[in-house]
């Protein structure tokens, strides 16, 4: 789609995007989901091609490119392959977002580069167990002494912790302040006092391993500060926000590779001596398919747009990512049941895609999250 979002030089990301998720990723989807593994190769193949730093800027290593140019990525490797859509949302959202808004010089100059060329990946430590949506409870303390900090916690569902170089951890500083006294730290994940839960058993997205981070008096120097003492939240929520457009940029490229899968399918199959395309039933399903994909779509390119021009997109991303990962799942669940049995075999994507998408309506703020800040924002 181009149009008034969209300059060239968006569509040329976009097909550099789409043959490298056509060449590299859909090929080894299912082959990856089945032996839960994101190959190294893969990953430094994906470092080679850019898309790790494509919003970073050329000064630390990366593309410097927009949110319209990420949103296109996303789409397109998430279309091949979700996983790879997720490590990139993790190099280029969670592990950078939170540098670029508050980090020092310093401190992007030692992460951004290696982060940027995929030789290092920066993990996101802000959900605790008994802290998700509301994660201004979270129960993660560091403790000032002397020039240092001392960190006591466990974070949990931390994409990407197994093979993370460092983590950003966010800890309460301030217990009595709350949410208002959250501070967020850069801890090396092989520092003494760090450690690993089990990796936890998914239902989708199974080639990226997720697991808890333990930290059992982890001192960190304070030049391990990101920000300013007791804004940490104010930060995360911030780099959620430019999050939730990858988000939704996932979910699009996964409906697309659903209804990409259907109709073929819908053409080939034949019950009652005629294809399933012949079928109105099917057809209205594919409409409307068609028609949510497309207006997920639009609230994406919108919400990216209003992000490049300067303006607060907060509520725009709210609703792509609340529409977007809604529609997919029912999108998918749609292209499943054209597929009828078929569709129900690990023998099929469409089944990896089931599992894959059901996920984007929990991370990254769920729906009902998003619904708060859509309608918080209208009643300010
Ligand atoms: C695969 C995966 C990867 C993840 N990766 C990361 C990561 O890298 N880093 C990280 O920090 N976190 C990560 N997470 C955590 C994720 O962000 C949380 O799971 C999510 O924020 C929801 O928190 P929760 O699971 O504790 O659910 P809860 O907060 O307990 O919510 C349970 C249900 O209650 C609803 N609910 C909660 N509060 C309200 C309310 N006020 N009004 C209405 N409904 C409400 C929720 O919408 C949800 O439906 C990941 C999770 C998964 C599954």
């Amino acid at each position: 789609m181009s149009g008034p979002f969209f300059e060239t030089q968006h569509e040329l990301v976009r097909k550099l995007a789409r043959d490298f998720a056509e060449r590299e990723l859909a090929p080894t989807a299912q082959e990856f989901d089945e032996t839960e593994t994101f190959p190294a190769e893969l990953y430094k193949l994906m470092g080679r091609a850019g898309f790790f730093g494509i919003k970073i800027p050329r000064e630390y290593g990366g593309a410097g490119a927009d949110t319209r140019a990420y949103a296109l990525t996303m789409e397109e490797l998430s279309r091949g392959n979700v996983c790879a859509g997720v490590l990139v949302s993790g190099a280029n959202s969670l592990g950078t977002a939170p540098l670029l808004l508050v980090g020092t010089e310093e401190q992007k100059r030692k992460y951004l580069p290696e982060i940027a060329s995929g030789e290092s990946f920066m993990a996101f430590g802000l959900t605790e167990p008994d802290a998700g949506s509301d994660a201004g409870s979270m129960k993660m303390r560091a403790s000032e002494d002397g020039g240092s900090y001392i960190l006591n916690g466990t974070k949990t569902f931390i994409t990407g912790a197994p093979f993370a170089k460092w983590i950003t951890v966010f800890a309460k500083t301030n217990p009595a302040k709350g949410a208002k006294g959250i501070t967020s730290f850069f801890v090396d994940m092989d520092a003494p006092g760090v450690s690993l839960g089990r990796n936890e058993h998914k239902m989708g997205q199974r080639a990226i391993p997720t697991s808890d981070v333990i930290l059992e008096d982890v001192r960190v120097p304070k030049s391990a500060i990101l920000g300013e003492i007791d804004k940490g939240f104010v930060t995360a929520m911030r780099t959620l926000s430019v999050g939730r457009i990858g988000v939704a940029s996932q979910a699009l490229g996964v409906a697309q590779n659903a209804v990409d899968l259907a109709i073929p399918y819908m053409k080939s199959r034949k019950q009652f001596g005629k294809t399933l395309s012949a079928f109105q039933g099917l057809q209205f399903m594919l409409a409307e398919m068609e028609t949510k994909l497309n207006a997920a779509r639009l609230l994406i390119y919108h919400a990216a747009y209003e992000m490049d021009m300067g303006r607060d997109a907060t509520k725009a991303a709210s609703m792509a990512k609340y529409y977007a990962t809604e529609a997919c799942l029912e999108i998918v669940n749609g292209a499943l049941q054209m597929f009828g049995g078929y569709g129900y075999s690990r023998d099929y994507p469409i089944e990896r895609l089931y599992r894959d998408a059901r996920v984007m309506t929990i991370y990254e703020g769920t729906t009902q999250v998003q619904q708060m800040v859509i309608s918080g924002q209208l009643l300010r």
